[in-house]
């Protein structure tokens, strides 16, 4: 892809600041127009690395400032966009509706239009424009649990706790307000290829970890929560499913899709990682107990006693509303059409995520006090 100007949105959020990461370090040749509202998810010390780079700008912006984003296209001749701006957290949803409608679907199309106007005036149209939109596996709805047990399991075995997999033509039905609203900006940007005829590309993801993610989300709340010593809260009986993926492995897609990926299509992304909420819980645990006994000195990230460190910390908390029982991807079809494929063992992932946990408490408490 030949393009010189990219705007990430939501680039100072978890799997925003890997992607601006890998863009400014993989095309210095490329100016990265990082543009995040900095909403309690949006920190900018997750790009203190690249932040002083030549071809790295950052902008304060709302997506739903319509006439803010106009002038961005226009100052920064945006020929390509990478659109991970939204809210995100199911919990927040059910809370509270009305912000995720707008920035997640008014925001979108805010977003979309500012695109469209921009470009669709230009000598040369659309030639050589993206509009890549981050989406996620949710707004497929939820999958039936059809094999009870099942290990932990890496990426050669890929045990499957059911039959289904959501494929690209998996039919929508949303559950959550955060899945609703994601199904919806998803309409919208189909909606636009359809009508007006903007390049888009749309990508469903499964549930990401790694470094970075706001301690609110399962992983890093439960690393936070064991290191407080403080009760690990598991939804209902801890059996719903999650397909989980190493946060860099999603970026390699996304570097992927946007560079490769045919214009009008979808691409589901997934980890081939099936796992049950509380089997993720009970790894967490061992992993952080194992590395307090080899290593002890990394006790004095412990706010607890270490003998603490148990199975006992685990909580049984009255189920999520309309709680989806689980999320699986067949990723088929980037994987034969893109040659992606996701290279992190989850125990490998899950482990460093910890120890990037543990080596940076300090980002913890900044982005929890901010
Ligand atoms: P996040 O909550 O960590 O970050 C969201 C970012 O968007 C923050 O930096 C925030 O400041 C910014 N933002 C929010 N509202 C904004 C607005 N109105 N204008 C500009 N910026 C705004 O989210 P994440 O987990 O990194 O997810 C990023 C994207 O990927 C989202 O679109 C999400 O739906 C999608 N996704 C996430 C996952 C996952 O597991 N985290 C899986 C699949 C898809």
């Amino acid at each position: 892809m030949n393009r010189r100007s990219i705007v990430i949105t939501g680039g100072a959020g978890f799997i925003g600041s890997h992607v601006v990461r890998l863009f400014v370090n993989k095309y210095p040749d490329y100016h990265i127009i990082n543009l995040d509202k900095l909403t309690y998810a949006g920190n900018l010390t997750n790009l203190k690395d690249i932040e002083n780079k030549p071809n790295y700008t950052f902008v304060k912006a709302d997506i739903c400032d319509f006439e803010m984003m106009l002038k961005i296209f226009k100052q920064y001749h945006v020929d390509g966009v990478i659109h991970l701006a939204a809210e995100s957290h199911v919990d927040r949803s059910i809370r509270d509706p009305f912000t995720f409608a707008r920035t997640n679907v008014l925001g979108t199309l805010s977003f979309l239009q500012a695109a469209r106007l921009t470009w669709e005036y230009l000598p040369e149209g659309y030639e050589g424009k993206r509009f890549y939109h981050i989406s996620t596996d949710e707004v497929y709805g939820a999958l039936g649990l059809t094999y009870p047990e099942g290990k932990l399991s890496d990426i050669s075995a890929h045990e499957v706790y059911g039959d289904e997999f959501f494929k690209e033509t998996t039919k929508y039905n949303p559950h959550s307000p955060y899945s609703a609203s994601k199904a919806s900006s998803d309409h919208f940007v189909h909606a636009f290829h359809d009508t007006y005829g903007v390049p888009t590309i749309v990508t469903h993801c499964s549930n990401n970890y790694g470094p970075y993610q706001f301690p609110e989300k399962l992983i890093p709340l439960i690393i936070k929560n064991i290191l407080e010593g403080k009760k690990l809260p598991v939804y209902g009986d801890g059996s719903n499913v999650r397909d989980w993926l190493y946060v860099k492995d999603h970026n390699k897609a996304v570097d992927m899709v946007i560079n490769n990926g045919r214009l009008g299509e979808v691409y589901n992304i997934g980890g081939f990682n099936e796992e049950k909420n509380i089997n993720i819980v009970k790894l967490t645990i061992d992993t952080i107990a194992k590395i307090m006994k080899e290593e002890p000195e990394y006790r004095r990230v412990l706010k607890t006693d270490v003998t603490k460190i148990s199975y006992d910390l685990i909580s049984y908390v009255q189920d999520r509303l309309g709680h989806d029982a689980r999320y699986a991807i067949d990723p088929e079809k980037i994987v034969t059409e893109l040659g992606w494929y996701p290279e992190t063992p989850f125990d490998k992932g899950i482990e460093q995520t910890i120890r990037w946990y543990l080596d940076n408490q300090e980002w913890v408490e900044k982005v929890l006090n901010k």
